[in-house]
């Protein structure tokens, strides 16, 4: 960058200031998105190295995972929530390239987690997926591919149904809905290998439960889970 761009950049921070995606304070010129703080103390649950952790346990008895996790703790108006709903609602996808990458370093650690061959998101609907530009799991597996030196795979887990305006329906219900939802295109492209499926939060798990559920049926695949949050 010449002499005149740099000023020109400068000047166009001076004006617009990039702001911390989780409080909001101004971003020195080194940090990108998260400010060094927020970094720091976001509420992260150390789940990845806890196989009995609560997201975990909400599999079992249900689907067959070598692991399971989340980055963090979802909480009502904290951090966390604020920087969920920038990265899903102000157009931010790099927020989830961001968190994928510190939750990839985190988990490259860990002897089950490395061992995965290919990163599966939970897909969008294609109308869905058209409204909001981007599908925001798949940012979450991008950035954790970097770190993993895995593939991401968006083309094997298909969604079939929009299911948008189930929301309001009861769990078992929404369940019952979402078997039918998603399918395996060309299961032959995942045989033998080892999955992570991921998610941006996961609460009572049944999207992901129907996910998983869809993808054991691909012959000698292990699966296991990642999402950035958890919520409560
Ligand atoms: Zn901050």
């Amino acid at each position: 960058m010449n002499l005149r761009n740099t000023y020109l950049a400068n000047f166009i921070n001076l004006l617009f200031p990039q702001l911390c995606q989780a409080c909001k304070t101004t971003l020195l010129g080194t940090e990108h998105l998260i400010c060094t703080d927020c970094l720091y103390h976001l509420p992260y649950t150390n789940f990845y190295n806890q196989p009995d952790n609560i997201v975990a346990k909400q599999f079992w008895g249900k689907v067959d995972l070598q692991a399971a996790c989340a980055l963090l703790y979802f909480e009502k108006g904290g951090k966390v929530q604020e920087l969920m709903h920038n990265f899903k609602y102000n157009n931010a996808p790099q927020i989830g390239n961001k968190l994928g990458e510190i939750t990839g370093s985190l988990l490259v650690q860990n002897p089950i987690y490395n061992t995965v061959d290919a990163i599966v998101p939970v897909p969008l609907h294609k109308k869905r997926l058209r409204k909001r530009g981007y599908n925001q799991s798949a940012c979450f597996a991008e950035g954790l591919a970097k770190k993993l030196q895995a593939q991401v795979s968006e083309t094997n887990l298909i969604r079939k149904v929009n299911t948008e305006t189930q929301t309001l329906k009861s769990r078992f219900a929404r369940f019952e809905n979402m078997k039918e939802v998603f399918a395996i295109h060309k299961p032959e492209q995942l045989t033998g290998k080892h999955i992570l499926l991921v998610d941006d939060i996961v609460t009572t798990g049944s999207t992901l439960e129907a996910c998983a559920q869809a993808l054991l049926t691909v012959p000698n695949i292990k699966l296991s889970i990642a999402t950035i949050a958890y919520a409560v």
